[in-house]
């Protein structure tokens, strides 16, 4: 088996904490695989390979990463792992990456961890000494980043905002008198309440929204709170708001 990253199925040497003397031992990898946020022609070479290679895929949702498995012609088995999972499906994959099985984790989109699960897992297995390997790839966050025009190397991720008034307002303020950007995950109903309060709290300031990135329906629309309020009078799809810093 040809392994890019030149890792997977080595054997590595016992922790010193290990009891198991001087014997070398195997254990497999968990790798975190990004996956499409869209466009499904975003699959990596690389990420192809792993999830051909391993043993098995966790994943959110099957059904969704199943249609992504069917466009590589991936022959894989897919075991569900999402929020409510987590917690009882840990000990049973640790046991398999102890016991020298390769387990690749994906998510419905983009890169695992990041607004999706597998905090637990990977923090799990870093406790075990088992090593986790990450096959870089799309995620929504910096696609929308890269392209806004604002200020890309120096940023902050709040993920998806609070949902109560006076945590979202706090939020949003602190965004404001950040000097880098801030960017946030925005489910489509909540957009326009966002865009008010940003309108009532900085008028002028420049604000950048990336919907639907690498998809049909793709936009991205930079203005103020107003103009992106007049522009999404309603909103589908999937959405990231950008603030431009303090200037
Ligand atoms: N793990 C994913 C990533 O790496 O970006 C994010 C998962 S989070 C549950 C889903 C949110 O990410 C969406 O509600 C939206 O805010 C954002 N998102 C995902 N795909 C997107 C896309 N194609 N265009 C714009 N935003 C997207």
């Amino acid at each position: 088996m040809a392994w890019p990253s030149g890792k997977a199925g080595a054997c590595k040497a016992p922790s010193p904490s290990s009891n198991l003397g001087a014997t070398f031992f195997c254990m497999g990898n968990l790798f975190v695989v990004a996956t499409p946020i869209g466009n499904l022609g975003d699959l990596s070479r690389r990420a192809e390979e792993v999830l051909r290679s391993v043993s098995y895929i966790l994943c959110e949702d099957t059904r969704q990463s199943r249609k992504l498995l069917n466009a590589y012609a991936i022959e894989n088995k897919l075991v569900s792992f999402h929020l409510f999972s987590e917690k009882k499906k840990e000990d049973g994959v640790i046991a398999d990456l102890l016991g020298d099985q390769e387990v690749a984790l994906i998510s419905d989109s983009g890169t695992p961890l990041i607004c999706d699960p597998g905090q637990r897992l990977v923090e799990r297995c870093l406790r075990e000494k088992i090593s986790v390997v990450s096959v870089p790839g799309p995620c929504a966050v910096i696609a929308a980043l890269s392209i806004s025009g604002f200020e890309a190397s120096r940023f902050q991720f709040l993920g998806f905002l609070p949902k109560r008034p006076g945590r979202h307002k706090k939020a949003l303020q602190e965004c404001l008198d950040y000097e880098g950007t801030s960017i946030c995950y925005e489910a489509p109903p909540r957009l326009s309440k966002t865009l008010q309060v940003l309108a009532s709290l900085d008028p002028h300031r420049e604000l950048c929204v990336a919907r639907e990135l690498t998809k049909r329906y793709e936009e991205v629309v930079r203005g103020t709170a107003q103009e992106l309020l007049t522009h999404f009078k309603t909103v589908k799809g999937e959405i990231v708001l950008l603030i431009q810093g303090e200037q």
